[in-house]
């Protein structure tokens, strides 16, 4: 992490970085609106650890731990409004926190003794191991030495506060949660619920009629304007093959829809009469090989006929 480079935003330059999050497709950009609704801070502690640890038994040292170096742990996340004074949150002075966001205040975070109990366990893991050795007897044995918590001393470097924003997305009146933490000009987003359509699966776009976010599979493109909206927003017209999608808000145009019947009509018929057409030309064409003897010809010809027909009342009957 690169902790030289932490700064804190304007609300503005946070709303902006927060659209640069959103990832889904927003059919219109003046519908979209986004407000800062909270700002906490995730406190990161920056901790270095000595360790040293002696292990014997009758026929002296076994084995022994002496090392030191560093670790981070996250704090938990403290509300801008509940910043209380702890005295025993230690905040340097550097330029990592300086000014916002704690100002005179220190935030409640964890101490030292907190932060001990936390990483303790898995330091003693990290340095446990299963020594051999030969005893006074010349046999081999095995001793699992884990250093104690006691062997391990704890200093809090520094703590970095990272803010976290909390933002309201809202679309067409549709209002979701974003929140995201700032790492510098970084953000990572902490929880968010535009990315999940009512499906479980990830969501794709913002519906340009009611605001809802959708996965691909639950959006479509209205065939008249084109806009992209989700399947409770868009009907069906017509039969196949002349199907239209259309959305809810051209199908509620009358004078669009009234063009739009007239011409799946239209279709229709001009379907219905080459169906026609095909059917007559198959009696004739029976006819005809009929009287040249051709076997068989007249009932395949005349079946031909009637099975066009059908279809074409079964499927345009209206
Ligand atoms: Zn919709
Ligand atoms: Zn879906
Ligand atoms: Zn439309």
């Amino acid at each position: 992490m690169d902790s030289k480079h932490i700064k804190y935003l304007s609300k503005k330059d946070a709303i902006s970085a927060a659209k640069k999050l959103i990832k889904l497709t927003v059919p219109n950009e003046e519908h979209l609106k986004i407000k800062v609704t909270d700002r906490s801070y995730v406190p990161y502690y920056l901790c270095s650890f000595s360790i040293n640890a002696i292990f014997k038994t009758s026929v002296g040292v076994i084995h022994s731990i002496d090392d030191s170096s560093a670790v981070g742990l996250w704090g938990p996340t403290v509300k801008e409004n509940n910043l209380i004074w702890d005295s025993e949150a230690r905040v340097p002075e550097t330029n990592l926190v300086k000014g916002p966001p704690v100002g005179k205040k220190k935030p409640l975070g964890y101490n030292s003794q907190k932060i001990v109990e936390l990483i303790a366990p898995d330091l003693i893991r990290r340095y446990s191991a299963n020594i051999n050795y030969t005893g006074g007897n010349r046999v081999n044995y095995t001793k699992f030495c884990a250093p104690r918590a006691k062997d391990i001393r704890f200093e809090i470097n520094e703590v970095i506060y990272f803010p976290l924003w909390e933002f309201e997305v809202d679309y067409l009146g549709k209002k979701y949660v974003l929140s995201a933490l700032q790492k510098g000009d970084h953000f990572t987003i902490f929880n968010s619920d535009l990315n999940i359509c009512g499906c479980g699966k990830k969501s794709e776009m913002f519906c340009s009629l009611c605001g809802d976010v959708v996965c691909r599979k639950h959006s479509e493109i209205c065939e008249v304007c084109r806009k992209p909206v989700c399947s409770n927003c868009f009907s069906t017209i017509g039969r196949l093959p002349f199907r239209k999608k259309i959305c809810n808000e051209c199908k509620n145009d009358r004078k669009l829809m009234a063009n739009l019947e007239k011409d799946l009509k239209n279709k229709n018929m001009l379907v219905i009469g080459s169906l026609a057409i095909l059917a007559i030309i198959s009696l004739f064409l029976g006819v005809y090989l009929y009287s040249t003897g051709f076997p068989l010809s007249n009932p395949c010809c005349c079946f031909t006929g009637l099975v066009t027909a059908i279809i074409a009342w079964l499927v345009f009957k209206k």
